[in-house]
C-alpha cells in the first residue's frame, strides 16, 4: 500500500504493522486539532490494506453519533461505543471480535486505567491507536501521560488559535462550568496558543 509520496514516518508505520510484535502510537493534541480525522485516515488505510480493525469511542461522548466515530469535518467510521469507566470491556470486545490486528481507541482521556488496556492488547500483539485530549482546559495532564511514555509513535497536533491565528496547544472554555467533562464544540471551546490561553473562561 505505498506508494512514492509516503512519507518517511507512515512508512516505518506501515513497516512495524508488518510486523507481529504489537505497538502504540498516541495521537494528541488539544481540540480542533483533527485527531478523530487523523484517527480515521490511519484506520482508512489500514481497511483499504484488508485489515480488520476494531474502533472504540468512550459512551459519554455522543456528539454527533452514537456508533460512529465523526471528525469535526465530517468524516466517519463505525465505532463501538463503551463505558469509560469501564475499560476492560475492550479488551472484552476486542477477543470477542477475534483480534484484530488494529485497535483504535478514540477520545482516550475518558477512558479509566488506559495505560493497563492499552499494554494488554499491544502485548498480545496488536497496533494500537490512541487518539485523545493531552491536556484538559486547565492545562493539566488528561489523556493518562503513561499512555504516551509507553507509546512507540507519538505524534503532537496543533489546531489554529483563535486569537493570533498561529499553532494552537491548547483548549479554552469560553462557557461556565467547572466539570471537568464537558462533551462539547465549536462555541463552548476554542484552540489557543500558550500567549494566548488563560485556563479558565476567557
Ligand atoms: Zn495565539
Amino acid at each position: 500500500m505505498l506508494s512514492e509520496n509516503t512519507s518517511g514516518h507512515e512508512r516505518r508505520r506501515y513497516e512495524l504493522s508488518q510486523g507481529t510484535t504489537g505497538w502504540v502510537e498516541v495521537i494528541c493534541g488539544c481540540m480542533f486539532a483533527g485527531k478523530s480525522e487523523e484517527m480515521l485516515r490511519r484506520l482508512r488505510r489500514v481497511t483499504i490494506a484488508k485489515q480488520e480493525i476494531l474502533l472504540v469511542k468512550p459512551k459519554i461522548d455522543d456528539r454527533y453519533s452514537e456508533t460512529e466515530v465523526v471528525s469535526h469535518s465530517g468524516f466517519r467510521m463505525k465505532a463501538c461505543s463503551i463505558p469509560g469507566s469501564d475499560p476492560w470491556e475492550i479488551v472484552k470486545v476486542w477477543l470477542e471480535v477475534g483480534k484484530p490486528p488494529v485497535v483504535g481507541i478514540d477520545e482516550g482521556q475518558f477512558f479509566q486505567d488506559l495505560p493497563e488496556v492499552v499494554e494488554r492488547i499491544a502485548s498480545d500483539g496488536s497496533r494500537v491507536i490512541v487518539a485523545g485530549l493531552d491536556l484538559d482546559y486547565l492545562g493539566r495532564p488528561f489523556l493518562a501521560p503513561s499512555v504516551l511514555s509507553m507509546a512507540e509513535d507519538v505524534t503532537k497536533l496543533t489546531a489554529v488559535c483563535m486569537t493570533c491565528g498561529g499553532p494552537a496547544s491548547r483548549t479554552q472554555r469560553l462557557t461556565g462550568g467547572d466539570a471537568l467533562i464537558e462533551v462539547g464544540g465549536e462555541g463552548q471551546y476554542e484552540a489557543r496558543c500558550r500567549a494566548h490561553w488563560t485556563g479558565v473562561h476567557g
